[in-house]
């Protein structure tokens, strides 16, 4: 990525003022995990025709750092309202790409296209619409786990908690639904493996923080491509041994880029790019693949359009007949309006640097489709989980960017996010109003478009 003399200047003077701050990771830090109850409720397998895993017990294997607890539960609500009609994998468009910029909201697009002083690759797409990204927390705005869920099953839940319903119940998710319709299968982040938004997708676990179950369930769901970045040092115990497990579970495990070129399609890749938490040029924050502008000349860990490429490769190399399932996930600006508050100037300098990351990953994977597929058959879904911090900047230059300001950081928003797509089902692309209705747009149910009653 090119900067600006001038942005890259400030670049490194905020670096020079990011010296790790006392508290910068306590202000995740939340309240320990209370005790969780085992879910005895039945899965929702005979609702739902399609056999799932029951939601896993949920000890809290990294003491509840981190992450939030989970809510208590409440009456459970009725849980399996078009179930049926919402679960039929075979109206899934042949190839599903999905990318989601975490804590995304119109403000952060805007600063890419100023960075870029021209129309970004997402300005191709159908869009944006913006909708809604409430929980079925009442008065609290969603966080990752909840927000993602939402998108993956089209079920309302409660913060915390991944790839169930408000009421504990395991429900299909858009990834489990294409394996059904034999489909291959992929997730990408540029944080670390097991975050909430990709593992929403792969398993079924009452709460973001059971590290050890999450990464279980996401084996046992088994995708054809599950790359990501480091492990944080408080998770660090909890998924030790990932990389042993995927290999006794058939993966092919994948450490350093780039990759070795003997890599085989037909085998499910595990790739884990950064083994350590030790990002030196990523100060405030102790995991995830560090951001391209903030790269040292011999870094070697890939970008995200990167890892996308490697991903579109192994799933569509071998088989394409019945295509594929692929999430990929920036995480890099949520990340940065949670940690805004502990050093503005580098959060406000990095967050349009960032977004062309994502919008590279957007132009890779359009290209990609002119290429080797059509917008007859494959549908790309651009879109976010929540707002974060509240950005904002005055002004249309690349130095009123530098003066950005985040005011709810270090929280999320409940700002309404936007959504871009292209192919079948973006002619519906209006008729989203909320994060549950990207579920019925991802697996072709655009006949619940727009009854999806969002979270209220
Ligand atoms: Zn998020």
């Amino acid at each position: 990525m090119k900067l600006s003399p001038r942005i890259s200047h400030l670049l490194l003077a905020a670096i020079a003022l990011a010296a790790p701050q006392a508290g910068c990771l306590d202000a995740r830090a939340l309240p320990e995990l209370p005790q969780p109850v085992a879910d005895e409720s039945p899965s929702s397998l005979g609702l739902c025709e399609i056999e799932l895993p029951s939601a896993r017990p949920c000890p809290s294997d990294v003491g509840g750092r981190l992450l939030p607890p989970m809510q208590p539960l409440p009456e459970p609500p009725v849980d399996t309202e078009d179930c049926e009609a919402a679960v039929d994998p075979t109206r899934m468009p042949r190839n599903v790409i999905v990318l989601m910029g975490d804590g995304v909201g119109p403000v952060h697009w805007q600063a890419a296209r100023i960075l870029k002083d021209a129309p970004l690759a997402v300005d191709a797409m159908e869009g944006p619409v913006l909708y809604a990204t409430d929980s079925a927390d009442p008065g609290v705005v969603t966080d990752s786990a909840a927000s993602a869920s939402a998108m993956a099953t089209g079920h309302c839940t409660y913060n915390g908690q991944l790839g169930t319903s408000a009421a504990g119940l395991s429900v299909p998710t858009a990834l489990e639904l294409a394996q059904q319709a034999g489909k291959r299968t992929g997730l990408v982040t540029n944080t670390f493996l097991t975050d909430a938004s990709p593992m929403a997708f792969a398993g079924h676990v009452p709460s973001r923080s059971c590290q050890t179950q999450i990464s279980e369930a996401a084996l046992d769901a088994r995708p054809d491509v599950w790359l990501g970045g480091a492990v944080p040092a408080s998770l660090f115990e909890a998924l030790g041994g990932l990389d042993e497990r995927a290999d006794a579970a058939g993966y092919q495990v994948v450490t350093h880029w780039p990759p070795p070129a003997s890599i085989r399609n037909r085998s499910p890749l595990l790739g884990l790019f950064s083994t350590g938490p030790s990002p030196t040029a990523w100060p405030q924050w102790e995991y995830g693949l560090t951001p391209e502008a903030l790269r040292a000349p011999d870094n070697e860990e890939p970008t995200l359009a990167e890892m996308t490429r490697l991903a579109l490769s192994h799933l569509a190399g071998s088989n394409r007949g019945e295509g594929f399932f692929l999430f990929v996930e920036n995480e890099h600006p949520d990340t940065i309006g949670h940690d805004a508050i502990a050093n503005p100037p580098l959060a406000a300098a990095l967050m349009g640097p960032v977004m062309l990351e994502l919008d590279k990953a957007v132009a890779l994977v359009l290209e990609w489709v002119e290429a080797n597929a059509s917008f007859d058959d494959t549908l790309v879904v651009v879109c976010a989980d929540h707002e974060n911090g509240g950005y904002t900047f005055e002004g249309d230059t690349a130095d009123d960017l530098l003066k950005a300001r985040f005011p709810a950081s270090p929280s999320h928003t409940s700002a309404r996010v936007p959504i871009y797509a292209l192919g079948p089902g973006s002619e519906r692309l209006a008729d989203v109003e909320h994060l549950t209705d990207i579920f019925h747009l991802l697996t072709g149910n655009l006949q619940a478009l727009p009854s999806a009653p969002g979270c209220d």
